[in-house]
């Protein structure tokens, strides 16, 4: 189903761009950058209306190999692609690194581009979440969830008077929700309004962020969306760390030692294809291998692949998720066993 060169195109202003010849088409194509959500839903409308079948790959930027192998993979399924780049300060938590998480839109641009069939259209909204209506009612609202222990993201801090969440309420709780309460519904809000926004037809998530992954997959199920959701495998460097953003933080030093995620959850899982069964066994060899090398850890967990429920016994498919501090980085990875 992919088709390299699309007859027509939408600027910026909504108005459609012919292709000027067939010389051109054999160009890397500019993508179109949209910034603003109604001319984003009238470039998807438009398309559609033509018979066009959208793909979304949702980045928080900063892209690397393996935001790029998304952008590869759903030109296999869809006629279009839409890559979004917004960090999303509704998934950070006012002690999380939203003000570091780093940015280069014009690096991403020409990276996008390097594809093949490259991208037809960035999204990059400056504020998803600003409705033209703040006012100091929202202030006082987080002051008092504040004082009253509830739960608080960089979002409401910034008192745009954002209250609807998505809650996927089993699929958040454990590993990654237990240490980051307000990542999930985060999460799940930003994707369901770029869902209602860029309306695709197939929407492409790394299984790198595993359980991030399965809450998108149920949300849709649960929501009924229309939009095929497709997990993406892990892209890793020539070592084996886990391409992420957050990678560009770690010293030299640090990232020597984050080797140990990869190669312990190797280990473990090559372990378990040879017999090893106890849960118990392979997380403490994993958790000792990243402590001995100098991380600490948040979690490690064996468990379901479908129902992240935690596994005593590895049997049918399992996945090994761990998430670590390296330094000031919180790293995590994760390895899918079937056996
Ligand atoms: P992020 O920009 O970190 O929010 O990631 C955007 C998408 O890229 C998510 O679906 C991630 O799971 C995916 N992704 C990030 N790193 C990798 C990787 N190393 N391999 C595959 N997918 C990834």
């Amino acid at each position: 189903m992919v088709e390299e060169n699309h007859p027509q195109r939408i600027d910026r202003e909504g108005g459609v761009q012919e292709h000027k010849s067939p010389s051109l088409q054999m160009e890397v194509r500019d993508p179109v950058i949209i910034r603003d959500k109604d001319e984003m839903r009238q470039w998807s409308r438009y398309m559609r209306a033509q018979g066009k079948t959208i793909g979304l790959v949702p980045t928080m930027g900063y892209l690397h190999e393996g935001h790029l192998s998304l952008l590869r993979e759903v030109h296999k399924h869809t006629h279009l692609t839409v890559v979004s780049i917004y960090v999303n300060p509704g998934q950070f938590s006012p002690s999380e690194d939203l003000s570091t998480y780093p940015s280069d839109i014009h690096g991403d641009i020409n990276k996008l581009k390097s594809v093949p069939g490259g991208v037809d259209v960035v999204f990059n909204p400056h504020n998803l979440y600003d409705y033209g209506n703040s006012s100091g009612e929202r202030e006082r609202e987080v002051k008092r969830e504040k004082e009253g222990g509830g739960l608080v993201s960089c979002l409401e801090e910034r008192g745009l008077g954002h209250e609807t969440w998505v809650r996927v309420v089993r699929l958040e709780k454990g590993m990654c929700g237990n240490s980051r309460p307000v990542f999930f519904r985060g999460v799940a809000t930003v994707v369901a309004k770029l869902f209602n926004i860029v309306e695709p037809d197939v929407a492409m998530f790394g299984k790198k962020d595993y359980q991030q992954w399965r809450i998108i997959r149920r949300m849709v199920r649960d929501l009924d969306f229309s939009i095929k959701v497709i997990g993406s495998e892990i892209v890793r460097d020539d070592d084996g760390l886990a391409l992420s953003s957050r990678n560009v933080h770690l010293s030299p030093e640090d990232r020597a030692k984050a080797l140990s995620i990869n190669q312990s959850l190797f280990k473990a899982k090559y372990a378990a294809e040879k017999g090893q069964t106890s849960c118990r066994e392979l997380k403490s060899s994993v958790i000792q291998a990243i402590q001995e090398a100098g991380g600490r850890i948040d979690y490690a967990e064996i468990v379901d692949q479908e129902n992240l429920e935690p596994m005593e016994e590895i049997k049918g498919g399992v996945v090994f998720c761990v998430a670590a501090w390296f330094g000031k980085v919180r790293l995590i990875d994760n390895m899918e066993i079937n056996v």
